[in-house]
């Protein structure tokens, strides 16, 4: 069962509900995160906190006190599920509120979810999974919004069978997925859009400390659609996909169709590395 934390208490999540008026229902106001929980011990959460700091200060959500009791609330809750043995998902949500002083917002609510998470299938990580390209650039990319149409948009008109969309910008520049960081792996280098063109994925970061030291080149250079032909694999990384292979980006086929090695060895290696990111 889902558990929630919203105006002081912690209830189970159907109970519930935002009021009408918010800014997050009316004008999309809203920042979020997603924290894995690895039985009972938070990954990356100081990572994730200071992110959702800069998602509010960039959205003009007026959240100071907000951002500093989350350790609390997280860390009290955590201790009420499964004998803080939890594993799943904490999301944090800072929404704009009722009040619009044109463009800030100082009188914000927050809730915090705690969710089962809904991993990856076997067959996904097994035999990799395809983008739809979706050719517009993110607005405000180091803002992780609650706002995702853009990126469903595309979606809703594809192939069922896609499992995000990819960002392309009209000039050809690859930067992110939906809501995961994107790789590819050419001439022995690992390529991917430098954060400001891309959100700070912390699964990104984690991924590009890994790669490096264990002697992979990184390049923190928008990947280009044109250089997808000639890639001998790519990936995308995220808080619940961790490492997962990329086989086909629209029409365009990479690395045979078939998922590669370095992928697998980020894989393995964030698994063996995890314990130097809980907190
Ligand atoms: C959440 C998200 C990511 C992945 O970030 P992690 O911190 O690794 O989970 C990447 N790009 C976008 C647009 C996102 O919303």
């Amino acid at each position: 069962m889902a558990l929630c934390y919203y105006n002081e208490k912690f209830v189970p999540l159907e109970e519930c509900a935002l009021p009408m008026t918010d800014l997050a229902i009316q004008r999309g106001v809203g920042a979020f995160e997603s924290i894995r929980i690895y039985e009972g011990t938070p990954f990356a959460m100081k990572q994730h906190l200071e992110r959702l700091e800069g998602s509010v200060e960039g959205s003009g959500i007026e959240a100071g006190e907000i951002i500093k009791k989350l350790p609390c609330v997280i860390r009290d809750g955590l201790s009420r599920l499964e004998n803080g043995k939890f594993d799943g998902l904490v999301k944090p949500y800072i929404t704009g509120g009722d009040i619009n002083n044109k463009g800030s917002f100082p009188a914000p609510r927050f809730f915090v979810i705690f969710d089962e998470v809904h991993k990856p299938t076997e067959e996904e990580r097994k035999s990799g999974i395809t983008l739809e390209p979706n050719r517009v650039a993110r607005p405000f990319p180091l803002i992780k919004s609650t706002n995702y149409l853009f990126g469903l948009i595309p979606l809703s008109k594809a192939q069922k069978t896609n499992f995000e969309t990819l960002y392309i910008t009209p000039d050809g520049e690859i930067t992110e997925a939906m809501s995961s960081s994107f790789f590819l792996c050419k001439g022995g280098r690992i390529i991917t859009a430098p954060v400001g063109s891309v959100l700070r994925g912390v699964t990104r970061e984690i991924i590009i400390t890994l790669a490096r030291e264990n002697g992979f080149q990184v390049d923190e250079r928008c990947p280009l659609e044109s250089e997808l032909a000639e890639a001998d694999e790519a990936f995308i990384t995220g808080t619940v996909k961790e490492v997962l292979p990329v086989v086909r980006v629209g029409s365009q086929t990479i690395g045979g169709g078939r998922p590669g090695p370095v992928a697998q060895h980020l894989q393995r290696l964030f698994l063996l590395n995890q314990a130097r990111w809980m907190d």
